[in-house]
């Protein structure tokens, strides 16, 4: 792997350029990214080796597509036009099925893997970019035996490198199971903290009463609406779905609470519990 370029160098496009130049001594990492200001933080923070454009493409061994989701859908036909027969290029963006129909009929489909690290944080740009984000974090990757098995091979091995699982899956079930773990989670937070601001007006007070509690739970509602607004998008049905469901055992909730049935507020609470179990050993 020598010539890796990275479209969208921000905090998911970034920590991957780190992991692999620390990794592949020989690597030469190359930004494209629209936002220029990004490009130069990039390469302040040695996380690219030079800047490039989509004209270079043609030298790529590989190439990363880490933009918002509905830039995605409309770059990578032309990425798969730029580059030459033996390139692979991985999108890491968090819905599948659009971006896995947008590249469906493309005479290079073999050349692309379509791949979503469940990893990050609430942070956007080069800045956020953090060394060994995805050690031990699930990549669900999708469509695979639409890409080329020589290219299949490759990106596995750049996976096991970084310390990722695998998990394979089809577009639609990835985008039904991703609404609800991920989707929901920061619609949930957006509305709390939407919720809390509303009624708290002073800030300072919201500042020195957040315990661990409101903090940690509110976390995700720091996250970027540009890059949010289109995954809601691309995930309309499937959101809408889990939301109806949220609302649900919102309202349910609610209901215990008005008629006192406090007995029931507390099996709600011990039935969820379980999450625990489910979720031990995640980091
Ligand atoms: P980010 O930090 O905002 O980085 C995206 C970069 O792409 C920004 O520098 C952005 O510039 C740039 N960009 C926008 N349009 C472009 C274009 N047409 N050509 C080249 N560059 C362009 O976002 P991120 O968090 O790394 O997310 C990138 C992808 O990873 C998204 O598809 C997201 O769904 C996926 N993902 C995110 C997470 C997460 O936790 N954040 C986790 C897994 C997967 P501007 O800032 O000027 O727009």
């Amino acid at each position: 792997m020598k010539n890796i370029y990275v479209i969208g160098i921000g905090l998911i496009g970034g920590s991957l350029a780190l992991d692999i130049k620390a990794n592949n001594n020989s690597a030469q990492v190359y930004g494209i990214d629209t936002n220029d200001a990004h490009l130069k933080e990039a390469l302040e923070l040695n996380i690219i080796d030079k800047t490039a454009t989509y004209e270079d493409l043609k030298n790529a061994d590989f190439v990363i597509l880490s933009v918002p989701v509905d830039v995605a859908i409309v770059e990578l036909p032309k990425i798969l036009d730029a580059i030459h027969d033996d390139t692979l290029i991985i999108d890491v963006g968090s819905t599948k099925l659009p971006i896995c129909n947008a590249i469906k009929d493309h005479e290079r489909r073999r050349n692309f893997l379509a791949a979503h690290p469940i990893a990050g944080t609430e942070f956007s740009g080069p800045k956020a970019a953090i060394n060994n984000l995805f050690q031990n974090k699930t990549n669900i990757i999708c469509e695979v035996e639409k890409t080329a098995f020589k290219l299949q091979e490759k990106a596995l091995k750049l996976f096991s490198e970084l310390g990722m699982r695998i998990r394979y899956m089809n577009p639609e079930a990835h985008d039904k199971h991703i609404a609800y773990v991920s989707h929901l989670s920061h619609i949930s937070a957006f509305m709390l903290g939407k919720t809390v601001i509303e009624k708290e007006k002073n800030e300072r007070d919201i500042f020195d009463m957040a315990g661990s509690g409101f903090e940690s739970t509110v976390r995700l509602a720091k996250s970027s609406p540009a890059m949010w607004t289109p995954i809601f998008k691309q995930n309309r049905e499937n959101v809408i779905e889990t939301l109806d469901e949220y609302i649900t055992n919102l309202k349910r909730f609610k209901g215990y609470m008005e008629a006192d049935d406090f007995d029931q507020i507390y099996n709600e609470m011990e039935n969820t519990n379980h999450i625990k179990d489910i979720l031990k050993g995640i980091q």
